[in-house]
């Protein structure tokens, strides 16, 4: 058998591990940040109607530029996220890692860097990587905050290219307030006054915050994106529908490195009926969220410390580990089987004395509060 190392791949990526949550056969599934809650009936019904009439015209390219979906999502955005915006200034593409990329391919790329605060999404990082762009590592206050003054000074010595903030931050749930994205976003422009830097929000889940969304910021700057995705609130994971929102500016510099073609008629047709059905699945947001709220409140009422969230996850702990003073005398790890042995499946993004759970239905979230409340017993 060959191994990658013995082919002519690119010497930054040899040894390293593609990006992967494991996809375990497990009864409680809670690890993926995924809705829980398959898509309404009618939902279903719409798009394999309107599946149905791309269909027919499969043997030709799809609209190249969106623009119907773009449309629809820019009115989308209008309506729920505090701001005007048109077609123009939308774009879409596979999912938001693909809209990440598109922005790294255009903005980015060797002689760049891009600047991250951590822990956050792991795949910026990933992303950056596979563009060649360089990749700079912010701090973030103990509660995950991000500390602005400590920020405004990294990015004055690095001078990033492109700087993401992910608000609510994965894996932490921890939301930015919108003086310190404007903050981050002069520093930026301050410290490469010739050419500015690109300050790209990853709002992935912004619908679940407590806080509106920092869409409203984009007015006036031009260096200032907006990504989101149809892959949490909309339900939609498996669609793989991502968008940004920004000056059409932006929009003109991403289609010089999108493949032609690259969002299938098929895609379109269901990202279509999916925005049809907005305020349903919107009501199912607000389920996710009274449910999230609920389980932050009992992990607390079980002595856990649990930080606070914006997200449809939360992240718990502390267990032991290099950084941590444990509540329970286990590690993430250990606690991590101990609930996937109780067939509870959570995640451990490797943040130190820490783990993170997805928000699903009412008796998922029992399952795994009751699996929580049965390790800490034993473990008292
Ligand atoms: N941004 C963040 C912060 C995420 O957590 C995720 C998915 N886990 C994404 C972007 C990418 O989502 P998708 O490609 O499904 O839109």
């Amino acid at each position: 058998m060959t191994r990658i190392e013995e082919l002519p791949v690119r010497d930054e990526l040899r040894g390293k591990s593609p990006y992967g949550a494991p996809q375990l056969d497990v009864a409680v599934r809670l690890n993926t940040n995924e809705n829980p809650y398959p898509l309404p009936e009618a939902l279903v019904a719409r798009i394999a109607e309107r599946v149905t009439e791309a269909a027919r015209e499969l043997n030709r390219y799809p609209d190249r530029d969106a623009t119907e979906l773009r449309a629809g999502l820019a009115a989308y955005l209008t309506r729920t996220a505090g701001h005007r915006v048109g077609p123009e200034g939308v774009w879409a593409a596979n999912g938001s890692n693909e809209i990440l990329q598109q922005l790294l391919q255009a903005f980015g790329g060797p002689g760049r860097t891009a600047l991250g605060f951590e822990p956050s999404y792991s795949m910026h990082a990933l992303i950056a990587r596979g563009t060649g762009t360089g990749w700079l590592s912010g701090p973030r206050r103990e509660d995950f905050t991000i500390d602005v003054d400590a920020a405004v000074a990294v990015i004055a010595e690095q001078r990033p290219h492109v700087i993401f903030v992910c608000s609510p931050n994965n894996p932490t749930g921890t939301a930015v307030a919108a003086r310190t994205v404007v903050a981050l976003h002069e520093a930026a422009q301050a410290a490469r006054p010739d050419s500015g830097a690109l300050v790209v929000v990853d709002e992935a889940y912004g619908e679940f915050s407590h806080h509106p969304s920092l869409l409203p910021l984009i007015e006036g700057r031009p260096n200032l994106v907006l990504s989101r995705t149809m892959s949490k609130a909309f339900g939609a994971a498996g669609l793989r529908l991502g968008y940004l929102a920004a000056d059409p500016a932006v929009v003109d510099a991403v289609q010089l490195v999108r493949l032609p073609y690259h969002l299938s008629a098929v895609t379109q047709a269901t990202a279509l009926a999916a925005l049809e059905h907005t305020d349903t699945l919107l009501g199912y947001v607000e389920q996710l969220k009274a449910e999230r709220d609920r389980i932050v409140a009992e992990l607390r009422a079980t002595g856990l410390e649990v930080t606070e969230s914006d997200a449809n996850f939360v992240q718990f702990g502390r267990f032991e580990g290099p950084a941590a003073t444990s509540t329970l005398p286990l590690t993430a790890h250990e606690m991590w089987q101990a609930l996937l042995d109780r067939g509870v499946l959570v995640r451990d993004n490797g943040v130190p004395g820490r783990l993170r759970v997805t928000a699903g239905t009412p008796a998922e979230n029992d399952a795994f509060l009751d699996a929580v409340r049965a390790v800490t017993k034993e473990n008292n």
